[in-house]
């Protein structure tokens, strides 16, 4: 049974650090109501969620009626007046609706049976601690839609098992039984941001490194192989092997894992490795979203186009591809700064930003300093990319910006150019003599 659900929405800010909004609502049952408004208060402040809130079974059961797959996630105590007996997570579990079962007491027993019927937690209601952790699980839940994760494991059960754990974390899931195949996989879906990869113990172990006994690539092979393709950066990788085998730890972190776990684990030590590990991931790659982007326009910048750029020229030239770059640069910018002062300048830089943006949504775009953009077209004739922009610059000439009701206008100029060169700062100052003939021809043109 899959965990996607595409009538979800998950909005994500634009900072890339993780942040969420859960745009559908969250259902709590749970019969101590001021546990239930404490969950939901802090759902709506972490989350801006709403919360539906009902009291046992039968007030659930028409919560879903209603409501039925819309909801985001539900948060269910297993102990109701009228189901004793975890009998709600039957009725979640039956619309796909990934659920956090909470208890007042630890019991094995039904700790068991609803972790097999599909649930992504069992939390044990003792305070603070557990509604903070209630409230960032069912972030990270709806942060793990779409995420896709990579299971290599050479045994079935091995391979259910995991699926079966990772689907209730709403996590995607993509198996291998070998190496080979699942670096296949990884070239398919680049996208992939963790592998979780079983070793099973070999029998002897000899050496440090095991000699495979397995045809096509082992685990601890694929490690590294993954690795040095995409560094610690882009892809988690979490070893699984026996805890009697003292060596694989060291072995799996030696050849690039981040982390690893020993068998047998539970259901929680494994989702908590991976929450951890892709928290981490998204921790950095807000940091690098961060250092690729100027701060007050949005836009990619300088070090980022000439880096993304580089790729670009590259693949064109392999494809034989027409590649254009046209530079950028707001006229009278230094007046328009006098006249209105440096704020509204900067407002004219942001809105001038936001039509780029609408223009060239398929292209590179850089802002690469002060008043200065460029625009990376790959595929595009020279004849369809000077219509655009000519198009463009008639736009902006008639897009002022508008600031307490006063329009401020501007305009803009553009130097284009198609010829490859040797490389693309050659490109790119070829383009920029054709911005110099524009502002000497009177601005406002494309040249
Ligand atoms: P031209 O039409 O020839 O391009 O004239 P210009 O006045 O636009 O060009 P000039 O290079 O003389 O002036 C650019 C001005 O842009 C000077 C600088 O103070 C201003 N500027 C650069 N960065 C920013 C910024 O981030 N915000 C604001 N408000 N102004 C900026
Ligand atoms: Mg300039
Ligand atoms: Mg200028």
């Amino acid at each position: 049974m899959s965990r996607i659900r595409d009538n979800h929405r998950v909005e994500r800010d634009g900072g890339g650090l993780g942040r969420i909004t859960i745009v559908n609502p969250v259902l709590i049952i749970e019969e101590d109501l001021s546990l239930a408004t404490t969950i939901a208060a802090m759902l709506s402040e972490r989350w801006g969620c709403q919360a539906h809130v009902a009291r046992n079974l039968h007030e659930a059961r028409t919560r879903l009626d209603e409501y039925g797959r819309d909801y985001a996630s539900a948060v269910c105590d297993v102990n109701l007046p009228d189901a004793q007996n975890g009998e709600v997570v039957d009725l979640l579990m039956a619309l796909n609706i990934p659920t956090i079962a909470i208890a007042d007491v630890l019991d094995d027993r039904l700790r068991e049976m609803i972790f097999k019927k599909g649930v992504a937690d069992y939390v044990i209601k003792d305070g603070a601690t557990s509604h903070e952790y209630i409230i960032q699980l069912i972030g990270r839940l709806h942060k793990n839609l779409g995420i896709k994760v990579l299971i290599l494991a050479d045994s079935l059960s091995a391979r259910s098992t995991l699926t079966h754990m990772l689907k209730t974390q709403c996590l995607q899931t993509l198996v291998a039984a070998d190496g080979d195949a699942a670096l296949q996989l990884l070239s398919e879906h680049p996208d992939v941001k963790l592998a979780i990869v079983d070793y099973p113990r070999r029998e002897p172990v000899i050496a440090d490194y095991p000699v495979p006994e397995l045809p096509g690539m082992d685990a601890l092979a694929f490690t590294q192989a993954a690795r040095e393709r995409l560094g610690k950066d882009r892809l988690v990788i979490i070893g699984i092997s026996a805890s009697s085998d003292d060596g694989a730890a060291a072995r799996f972190l030696k050849f690039g894992a981040n982390d690893f776990i020993a068998k047998p684990f539970s259901h929680e030590e494994l989702t908590c490795r991976i929450a951890q590990n892709l928290e981490m991931l998204e921790q950095i790659e807000g940091l690098r979203e961060v250092a690729n982007r100027d701060f007050l326009t949005g836009l990619h910048n300088r070090r980022f186009f000439f880096e993304h750029g580089q790729e670009i020229y590259r693949e064109a030239m392999k494809a034989a591809l027409p590649l254009v770059i046209a530079m950028m640069d707001i006229d009278n910018f230094k007046t328009l700064n006098d006249t209105y002062g440096h704020d509204i300048g900067d407002l004219v830089l942001k809105h001038f930003s936001h039509l780029l943006t609408q223009s060239f949504d398929k292209d590179l775009i850089g802002r690469l300093g002060g008043e200065e953009f460029v625009v990376l077209s790959s595929g595009s004739t020279l004849q369809d990319a000077r219509a655009r922009l000519q198009a463009f610059v008639s736009k902006v000439a008639v897009t002022p910006a508008v600031h307490d009701d006063e329009a401020i206008p501007f305009t803009v100029s553009v130097g284009l150019n198609s010829e490859p060169g040797n490389n693309l700062n050659a490109m790119l100052k070829a383009a920029d003599d054709g911005l110099y003939r524009a502002k000497d021809a009177g601005r406002n043109r494309v040249c």
